[in-house]
């Protein structure tokens, strides 16, 4: 077994501290690499607190992790000693069920193998994440990471960056589209990006007035403040695509009231609560309110290697892991621009 260093939260109402704990040896299969960075999602937080489900403890959060191979498996194809490697939210998946074998290793109908707070593919054995110096993968579930890029802005598209990717092309977003991205923290500013980099006339749909300098600097053509009821009033039945990033509850028929004639509200936010919907918001107009989750292992490459050729990476705040627990303060109160990546080099 390999010795590692992480930070770990005991339950779900302790701090993160530091715990050491041992990863599997490296197989025929597996890639071992040494984290560098890893992105601090809110998703982090809301599985330490328990929000959407009970937690597997001790848990060592993130899933947003960049570093360099420093160990490869004798059937190992893919990579070589001295890569730089990167892996998301997920680390294997059943291989063959209709989603796995459709590259949409998210929706595995077997349950996939998630980074943390999750199991190997044995059902038994709990996953650890990237606030941790090392990690074995198999090279399946290993992407590629682009030397031309900065390696700690890189981190968030691991998680950030395919997620809102990932519905951006399956609704086919791109010129001619009216697209409003809700929510400007980690997810909804890398939406702003792409959505832009697309071609699509972008709004930023925001609780934070302060951030409208911001959100035209990261490619939006408009801003909206959604506490506004006359801007939202005078935006009424004008966008094609709303993107919805908010972690925390929200009234979303405030929202699809803009959404133009069979317009689509698509949440990638996972809120802990039920979300109602009125069934004049989705009657009147034909409008679908729809989800979706990161994105397989072939789309993550595809767009780590979009970011590469197109130059986009994440805005990002590093941090000292000594420093986390105020910084997932600060991300519950929406100030983060526009997101936290460890340097895992501070975990000693
Ligand atoms: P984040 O950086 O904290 O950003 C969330 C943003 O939502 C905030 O910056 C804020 O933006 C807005 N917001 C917060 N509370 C709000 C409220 N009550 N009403 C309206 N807007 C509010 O979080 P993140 O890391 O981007 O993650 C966002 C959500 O996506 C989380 O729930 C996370 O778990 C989920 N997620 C889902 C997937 C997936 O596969 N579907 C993947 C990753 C993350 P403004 O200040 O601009 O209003
Ligand atoms: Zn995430
Ligand atoms: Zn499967």
């Amino acid at each position: 077994m390999i010795p590692v260093k992480g930070y770990a939260a005991q339950s779900p109402t302790t701090d993160l501290a530091p715990w050491n704990f041992q990863r599997r040896d490296v197989g025929p299969h597996d890639v071992q690499f040494d984290i560098q960075f890893c992105g601090v999602c809110h998703s982090d937080l809301h599985q330490i607190k328990n929000d959407w489900f009970p937690g597997i403890f001790p848990m060592v959060p993130g899933h947003e992790i960049v570093g360099k191979v420093v160990k490869v498996g004798s059937a190992v194809k893919k990579f070589k000693v001295g890569d730089l490697a990167g892996t998301g939210c997920l680390v294997d998946s059943c291989r063959h069920c209709d989603n796995c074998k459709d590259d949409l290793e998210q929706y595995c109908t077997n349950g996939g193998s998630y980074t943390y707070n999750s199991t190997e593919q044995d059902h038994k054995t709990p996953t650890y994440g990237g606030y941790s110096n090392s990690i074995v993968v198999h090279e399946d579930f290993v992407l590629h990471i682009s030397e031309k890029l900065d390696l700690a802005a890189t981190a968030p598209l691991l998680c950030a960056g395919i997620t809102t990717y990932s519905p951006l092309r399956h609704w086919k977003i791109g010129k001619g589209h009216k697209v409003a991205i809700v929510g400007l923290g980690g997810l909804g500013h890398m939406g702003v990006k792409f959505a832009a980099a697309f071609g699509a006339e972008v709004t930023v749909m925001s609780t934070s007035p302060s951030k409208e300098k911001d959100a035209k600097k990261l490619g939006a053509h408009h801003f909206l403040v959604t506490k506004d009821p006359e801007q939202v009033k005078a935006a009424a039945n004008s966008f094609d695509f709303i993107l919805d990033t908010v972690s925390a509850e929200h009234d979303v028929n405030m929202y699809m009231s803009m959404l133009k004639r069979d317009g689509t509200h698509c949440i990638v936010g996972l809120p802990s609560t039920a979300i109602p919907i009125q069934p004049f918001t989705v009657v009147g107009g034909r409008k679908s309110f729809a989800g979706s989750s990161i994105g397989g292992l072939k789309e993550t490459q595809e767009m780590l290697d979009y970011c590469a050729e197109h130059n986009i990476v994440s805005d990002i705040e590093m941090i000292d892991i000594r420093d986390i627990t105020k910084s997932f303060a600060r991300m519950e109160k929406g100030d983060v621009r526009y997101r936290f990546v460890i340097d895992i080099a501070t975990i000693k």
